[in-house]
């Protein structure tokens, strides 16, 4: 393994998923739902691959899921979009991002993530041979953000990228106006790209609005937002994801992504364009109902003695274990399965500043309310 990609090992994911299967226990970690997407969605992949959708798409994505993409931007946020020129699309998010951080950092360059960070955003900065600068998340008054201080201070000379997921993973943050603001300004007085990771930008609640920082002042001339079909339509094994940004960006992330993939699942492709067109009443719902499990697995897990974050956005909880009497949660992680039959995401994987993460697990919620409920009483046991 060449020096750049030493220490990223196997992926927390697949070593706890792995541990989940050897176990038998109640799979919380990895975050996918244990329900499918809406029936026509996945009748129209069946339809596509029945009625010959099965060659070589074009590389930039088909052009009804590019119209589709730009017309939900539009809507949705009052983003207009060019879907030739303006509009991409990479096997999940997940390449989206990677393209984009490979097309726009390169060796010395600085990037600067909130940590905790959803891990491919380390791997895919060190693939680019760039620096990771993290900036910490931490709780204040029952919820994670920044202190904007220390943000400017992550900013230097060799800076080129900022990457900003929100809603955030884990920490369920919904960056406000406010927050994206700081960011913003830091962007334009610095000349910085953003690459923003919106994955979850149906899944928000209590009324919190997810903001694309695109909207604001100056920011789409300069923002590479990520999105895709995994979170929103509950079907993450199909790996669909679109870039949405200037065409100057979108032609150096398809520079990259030639070369990576060429070309995204034609099937998927089609079954999401008629998603976004279609099936947005039935995200409501899924929104819905998951604000209802978040709020079940905050109660169980306090009942089982942990302290927790009520999410405004995704499907995860950050959990303290200190209250247990446990201190470090990769350690709990490791253990769980034995102790509890339950699996978890121990996050300090997700920081450099391992002190600041190193107490918390994380636990996910898409899944059915008696998966849940067998497995926070079975963490009860705990205590
Ligand atoms: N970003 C974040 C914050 C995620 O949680 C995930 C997992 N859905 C991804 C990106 C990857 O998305 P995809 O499966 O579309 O590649
Ligand atoms: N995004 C999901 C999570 O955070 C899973 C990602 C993965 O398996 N790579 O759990």
């Amino acid at each position: 393994l060449v020096p750049r990609m030493q220490g990223f090992g196997t992926t927390i994911f697949a070593e706890m998923s792995a541990l989940a299967v050897a176990t038998g226990s109640i799979n919380l970690g990895q975050g996918f739902p244990d329900t499918d997407g809406p029936p026509t969605m996945l009748e129209t992949a069946v339809e596509a691959i029945r009625s010959g959708g099965n060659q070589y798409p074009p590389g930039p994505g088909l052009p009804e899921l590019r119209e589709a993409v730009a017309a939900q931007r539009l809507a949705r946020y009052g983003l207009e979009f060019d879907p030739a020129a303006e509009v991409f699309v990479t096997v999940g998010a997940t390449e989206g991002i990677a393209a984009s951080v490979l097309a726009l950092a390169g060796p010395g360059d600085e990037v600067i993530v909130f940590e905790p960070y959803y891990d491919s955003y380390a791997a895919t900065i060190a693939l680019a041979g760039a620096i990771r600068r993290p900036v910490t998340l931490r709780p204040v008054e029952g919820r994670f953000t920044f202190d904007p201080d220390e943000l400017r201070a992550a900013v230097g000379p060799r800076t080129r990228v900022i990457l900003v997921n929100s809603p955030h993973n884990p920490a369920g943050t919904v960056f406000t106006r406010e927050e994206l603001d700081v960011i913003a300004g830091v962007c334009r007085e610095h000349d910085l790209i953003a690459i923003t990771d919106e994955v979850y930008e149906y899944l928000t609640f209590d009324d919190v609005e997810h903001i694309p920082l695109a909207t604001l002042d100056g920011m789409r001339e300069r923002t590479v937002s990520v999105s895709s079909t995994g979170k929103t339509f509950s079907v993450t094994g199909w790996k669909t994801g679109w870039v949405t940004a200037p065409a100057r960006y979108i032609r150096a992330v398809q520079t990259v992504k030639q070369f990576l993939t060429y070309a995204t699942g034609g099937p998927w492709q089609r079954a999401t364009a008629y998603a976004l067109q279609n099936e947005l009443p039935w995200v409501e719902e899924l929104r819905t109902s998951l604000q209802a499990k978040r709020d079940r697995l905050i109660t169980g897990l306090e009942a089982a003695g942990f302290a927790t974050y009520r999410p405004q956005g995704t499907y995860f909880v950050q959990a303290d274990i200190r209250p247990l009497g446990f201190s470090d949660g990769m350690e709990l992680a490791r253990a769980l399965p034995d102790k509890a039959g339950v699996v978890a995401i121990p996050t300090q994987v997700f920081y450099d500043h391992a002190e600041a993460g190193a107490h918390f697990v994380r636990f996910a919620f898409c899944k059915k309310d008696e998966v849940i409920d067998e497995a926070v009483e079975r963490l009860a046991r705990l205590h």
